[in-house]
């Protein structure tokens, strides 16, 4: 559905470019909801933003490619990084990191939904009746048709963000990339838009990838989810595998940190911070806070890698699955 080749993107700057994805290689499936974890400034957004093929100067992609795959109203696709965006609202959309505040302040909400349906996909339909689309799916999501009528300042950050979810979400895209969906709302609303999330993706039998540093959010309605760190995806697998068996270091350390219900014991953070992506050491990024870390550790960087069945990870106190 969503194959990542080998993608490597960087930042020019004046003091020449800062790599911040590195040979990333996985693959998203289809009719499932995928998660993007790790602390700030690891490259989730730059990678969800390369997904949607949204890559402009200064971000370049320095090698690797993108391809989006599948099939709608009985039709196969693929495009290529490059291409992806000719499919936008039709076969992927985006909702962006503080996506309440991406709305257009002085226009109703029936212009941006208006202005978000490719006129190809209306067929000359006239604007009333594709409002009354859009006022019937406000309703089966459970939201009021008068949201049309309103201006984005006349509504909540919850309501917003619903609004945005629903503006994706409304040609039916194969893909629906989500980056950090429920940051700067309440926990009851939080809770609120990861269900509508949960309902859309059972509705659509859809991917969704949704970044979040909020590893709550990842275990509550992934399937599968991807640790990033300092650039690259670390480990690789099913969600509920990783939270009660994380074999890389870093992974196991981010978990071990969590609370959990009934565990009393105090719990301690990760020691150090990770490396600038100005100035990465040589070999595994995670050497200088990981406890395990060897000389080899210190010179190569380790290899991704499937180290059991639907598990992948970079480390080199791992050894490779057999096919
Ligand atoms: Fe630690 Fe070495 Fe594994 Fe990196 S490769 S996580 S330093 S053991």
């Amino acid at each position: 559905m969503l194959k990542v080749d080998n993608l490597s993107t960087s930042y020019s700057t004046i003091d020449g470019p800062v790599h911040v994805i590195n040979n990333v290689d996985f693959e998203i499936y289809e009719n499932e909801i995928f998660g993007i974890a790790g602390e700030s400034g690891c490259g989730k957004t730059t990678l969800l933003k390369a997904l949607y093929d949204i890559v402009e100067f200064p971000l370049v992609i320095d090698s690797g490619k993108l391809i989006l795959s599948g099939e709608k109203n009985g039709k196969f696709f693929s495009y290529e990084t490059g291409e992806i965006r000719k499919t936008w609202w039709n076969n992927i959309s985006y909702v962006p990191q503080a996506a309440q505040s991406v709305l257009n302040p002085i226009a109703p909400l029936r212009h941006q939904f208006l202005d978000s349906i490719p006129r190809e996909d209306r067929k000359n339909e006239p604007e009333e009746k594709t409002l009354k689309r859009v006022a019937k799916y406000l309703e089966e999501l459970s939201l009021s048709p008068d949201l049309l009528g309103a201006y984005p300042f006349q509504l909540s950050g919850g309501m917003r963000q619903r609004v945005i979810i629903a503006l994706a979400t409304f040609m039916s895209p194969n893909v629906v990339l989500a980056d950090e969906p429920t940051t700067a709302l309440d926990v009851v609303v939080q809770r609120g838009i990861l269900m509508m999330l949960m309902g859309l993706q059972k509705r659509l039998k859809n991917t969704m990838v949704i970044v979040s540093h909020d590893m709550g959010v990842h275990y509550q309605i992934t399937d599968r989810m991807g640790i990033m760190y300092s650039g690259s995806i670390i480990e690789l697998g099913e969600t509920e595998d990783i939270f009660e068996r994380p074999v890389h270091p870093y992974t196991q350390m981010l978990v071990g940190s969590l609370p959990k219900v009934g565990d009393k014991s105090q719990k301690v953070g990760i020691p150090g911070r990770p490396p600038a992506l100005t100035n990465p050491p040589p070999g595994c990024r995670f050497a200088p806070r990981c406890p395990y870390a060897k000389d080899v550790c210190l010179k190569h960087a380790p290899q991704f890698k499937k180290v059991l069945p639907g598990r992948f990870a970079a480390c080199h106190m791992l050894k490779r699955e057999a096919n």
